[in-house]
């Protein structure tokens, strides 16, 4: 606990006279220190914050006046009020000279109880009175630097939110534009077809015209359907909402299905495996599949028709895949870039996405808490490279 009584300084060379001014001076609210010499005040007056010091002229060695000039020298002391005591007559006040300006005062011995009390009175109350005006000075100050910290908050969440709502328009004409393209394919593919079924065209309804067809719709439709999971899933990561459901997951027979069903579309790439049997962990099996789908339809898209392969390798903690294509590569300073939001890097290979394949995957991994890394080459191809701890493996009952 601080003690917030006013300290005061009473300095005398006879003990009698410090007890009698102290028992004059004596309050509850007042903490007295008493040195008999001007060295022993020195020493107090350094180490504490003084009210008021009561100085005793006439004392051998250092005299009052010679300790109040060393008291006005020091930036510590400078400001400390002084009362003098002494026997002389007012004519001799002005013999300290030079501190007309600062508070200074005299009692007059003997000392009457009454001029002593004010006195002291006058100079704790304005003591008092600076300690508030200082208090309240720091506390402004402080209230000043906390409107400050909040004026930068605000306005760092303002060009946060200006920035978000520029992402937000971008990415509604984004959608719009990739949901408007294979829709008026749709729509005039329907028109074309519906005139030649107005005219009797049977020759465009023939099983092999249908097929093709049916096909074609399948695609479009599927291409729609994904824009818009990624768009629900980054909704989902941006909410904080994307859970995965982990269970124990064999991905050597996840990759192996995985890869043999592909869907090879327009690709003629070979896909390559290279698989450790039995690498089984702890993983969401619907994500870790959306993961390698992501990674393999970039590895054909922009894989240059060359072959793809992927491998699969564990330590005692970690599952190793890695997808790899000999394909267009990518630019050193866009390698980081492809894992935010919306980043589609300019390339000659024809892509359908929103630039959010990698996003998304890079969020899905760390959900893992695995990690994602690229390794490319522009002309020579790339290697996307994800770790997946194993996490605790359920326990089969036997
Ligand atoms: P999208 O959803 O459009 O496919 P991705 O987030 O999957 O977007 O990829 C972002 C960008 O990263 C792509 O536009 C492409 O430029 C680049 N990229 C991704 N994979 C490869 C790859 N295997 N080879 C070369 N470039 C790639």
């Amino acid at each position: 606990m601080t003690d917030d009584r006013t300290k005061l300084l009473i300095v005398d060379d006879l003990p009698e006279n410090l007890l009698a001014l102290k028992a004059l001076i004596q309050h509850d609210d007042h903490l007295i220190f008493q040195a008999s010499s001007g060295e022993e005040a020195l020493g107090l007056l350094l180490e504490h914050d003084f009210a008021l010091a009561i100085l005793d002229v006439q004392m051998p060695g250092m005299t009052g006046f010679e300790l109040a000039e060393l008291m006005r020298g020091t930036e510590k002391t400078r400001h400390i009020p002084i009362v003098f005591v002494t026997a002389a007559n007012r004519d001799h006040n002005h013999a300290f000279k030079g501190y007309e300006n600062g508070a200074v005062d005299f009692l007059y011995k003997p000392l009457d109880v009454c001029a002593v009390r004010s006195k002291v009175n006058v100079f704790v109350d304005l003591h008092r009175q600076r300690q508030q005006t200082q208090r309240q000075l720091v506390a402004l100050e402080e209230s000043r630097r906390q409107q400050q910290t909040l004026l930068t908050e605000l306005q760092a969440t303002k060009v946060d939110l200006q920035n978000a709502l520029r992402m937000r328009d971008d990415f509604m004409s984004l959608v719009a534009h990739e949901l408007r393209t294979p829709l008026s394919a749709l729509s005039i593919d329907i028109q074309v077809r519906q005139k030649h079924l107005e005219k009797g065209n049977a020759s465009f309804f023939g099983p092999e015209q249908l097929s093709g067809m049916f096909a074609k719709y399948r695609r479009q439709s599927q291409s729609m359907t994904r824009l818009i999971e990624d768009m629900l899933d980054v909704s989902r990561i941006r909410n904080g909402k994307l859970s995965i459901r982990p269970s124990t997951t064999d991905l050597s027979r996840l990759l192996e299905r995985l890869v043999g069903d592909f869907p090879r579309q327009d690709s003629d790439s070979v896909i390559s495996l290279n698989i450790e049997p039995g690498v089984t962990g702890f993983w969401d099996e619907f994500r870790i599949e959306q993961v390698v789908i992501n990674l393999l339809s970039n590895a054909l898209r922009y894989g240059a028709g060359k072959p793809v392969e992927v491998s699969l390798h564990a330590t005692p903690e970690a599952a190793r895949i890695t997808v790899r294509d000999w394909g267009i590569g990518i630019a050193p300073d866009a390698q980081q870039r492809i894992f935010e939001q919306f980043v589609r890097e300019a390339n000659p290979a024809a892509h359908t996405g929103l630039g959010l394949g990698l996003y998304i995957t890079k969020q899905l991994v760390e959900a893992h808490e695995g990690s994602i890394t690229v390794d490319s080459r522009q002309g020579e191809g790339s290697i996307f490279t994800v770790t997946l701890p194993l996490g605790k493996v359920e326990q089969t009952q036997a």
